[in-house]
């Protein structure tokens, strides 16, 4: 359990991680609006500096107090640093104008604006928009063999660059240009989209692709984010844990061990890969990670309706699966060891959903007694317990990965108790964390009140299953 948890934490930073990088491809959502920046080019139009063609100036000083766009001024001046076309097209003001027509306008109006202000290094963009078509090819080249519905775009720019435009822009631009960044994402967009002939939908969170491209070195990487599946299962083995065990003489390493059989795994089978694997594969996934609603012991067997789980499925090539398929292959493999009922898409919001799930269980116990069973009081001390809060120690079996402490757990349930010979077996429900086994066995008196203190025998446990998982009202299953 604290592995899977401690894998699950690593899992979010990394999310963590790349939100923070993707949205750095963006400013502020209310700036990165176009709605936003049409109403501000409006109000900047009707505005005071409207009037601008009174001004005059002359072609070849700078003027650094001039007003800024979308006066003729402003224009003559962001024309006069050098800048390009892609940059004066989004800081110039003008509405439904190219950067080349805006700037042979200019020209026109002012026969003194000298010719010789070419475009050596824009100063707003450092010529990063010339990269365009080198930067879509690449990324073009990397997503063509992928099943996908959702992009987002995210582009990783240096700093300096970043303030150096921000202040350019917020003197001499038009109110509610275009920031580079969110710029450069648009004109990336725009530029797949004509490359692939079709429109792509990008997102800004919960992409499917995710592209990130460092504006420096121009190196595209795409992340392919991983999909997730909900279902039930029931494990109808005692031989087989809920998630892949790596082997314990080599760990799990690479090839494996002469003990593993070179598979680098304890056990074979896992509810994870008899589940996962058919998953992985048919959607041409590197790995799965599997997420239970908690676990059972591996000599435990799951039945009912099934225990909730979530399986991931990382780096998939594919991501429209025939779920129906999937289910009976799985099935079909599983050869009677793990079964499920059906595969649902979720998102990964459900994992913390699931985990933090509280239900109750039901369970059938037997075990084997020593000493004489008078079976009316054996079945009178054994009833007592049925409504009883159990004060249970962290069990001997489990104190190398938990925390010591005492807990309470209620046992709202407990009945259909059957004697056969030395043997005994019921039907208990109790809460979400009880020891079932302890509670039979007392663990050397850490359980109290248990079953063996009750009738004073000694208990031998023979086998435990879980039959239910109460998670009805919680509704797991929508
Ligand atoms: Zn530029
Ligand atoms: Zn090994």
């Amino acid at each position: 359990m604290s592995q899977t948890n401690s894998k699950d934490s690593e899992e979010n930073n990394e999310d963590d991680e790349w939100h923070k990088f993707s949205n750095a491809g963006y400013s502020s959502a209310s700036v990165d609006s176009d709605a936003e920046i049409d109403k501000n080019v409006n109000d900047n139009q009707s505005g005071v500096w409207f009037d601008g063609d009174d001004f005059e100036f002359e072609g070849k000083t700078l003027d650094w107090n001039s007003p800024p766009c979308p006066t003729p001024l402003g224009v003559a001046h962001v024309i006069k640093i050098g800048t390009c076309n892609h940059c004066i097209e989004r800081v110039s003001g003008k509405k439904n104008m190219s950067g080349e027509e805006i700037r042979s306008e200019a020209h026109v109006r002012d026969g003194t604006l000298d010719k010789s202000f070419e475009t050596i290094l824009c100063p707003l963009c450092e010529n990063l928009f010339d990269d365009i078509g080198n930067i879509v090819n690449r990324i073009v080249d990397k997503i063509s063999n992928l099943e996908y519905s959702t992009i987002q775009i995210g582009i990783h720019l240096p700093k300096d660059l970043i303030n150096d435009e921000d202040e350019i822009r917020s003197r001499h631009g038009a109110t509610g240009s275009r920031p580079l960044k969110s710029a450069m994402v648009v004109a990336i967009q725009n530029e797949i989209n004509i490359n692939l002939g079709t429109d792509v939908n990008f997102v800004k969170e919960k992409p499917d692709l995710m592209v990130l491209i460092d504006g420096l070195t121009l190196r595209v990487d795409v992340d392919v984010r991983p999909i997730y599946f909900y279902g039930r299962y029931r494990k109808l083995s005692r031989e087989i844990p809920q998630t892949r065990w790596p082997c314990r003489a080599c760990k799990g390493r690479a090839r494996g061990c002469e003990s593993c059989n070179e598979s680098g795994l304890q056990y074979l089978d896992s509810v994870q890969d008899l589940v996962g694997e058919p998953v992985r594969s048919a959607l041409d996934a590197e790995d799965t990670s599997f997420h239970g609603m908690g676990r059972e012991d591996i000599d435990v067997r799951m039945l009912g309706k099934g225990r909730p789980f979530i399986i991931e499925i990382k780096k998939p090539m594919s991501r429209i699966p025939d779920l129906e398929k999937l289910v009976n292959t799985i099935n079909d493999n599983a050869d009677g060891k793990v079964e499920i009922d059906s595969l649902k898409r979720t998102d990964r919001s459900l994992i913390a959903k699931i985990k933090a799930s509280r239900s109750e269980k039901s369970y059938t116990i037997r075990f084997k007694v020593s000493g004489e069973i008078i079976e009316e009081e054996v079945i009178s001390h054994i009833s007592d317990i049925s409504g009883v809060v159990l004060n249970q120690e962290t069990p001997q079996r489990v104190s190398h990965r938990r925390a010591a402490k005492i807990r309470k757990r209620k046992v709202t349930y407990l009945g259909n108790i059957i004697i056969e010979g030395d043997e005994i077996q019921f039907d208990v429900r109790c809460e979400a964390g009880t020891y079932v086994k302890e509670l039979v066995h007392s663990d050397e008196g850490r359980t109290i009140p248990s079953v063996s203190g009750k009738i004073g025998m000694d208990c031998e446990i023979l086998w435990l299953d879980v039959t239910e998982i109460h998670d009805d009202e919680e509704n797991q299953d929508n």
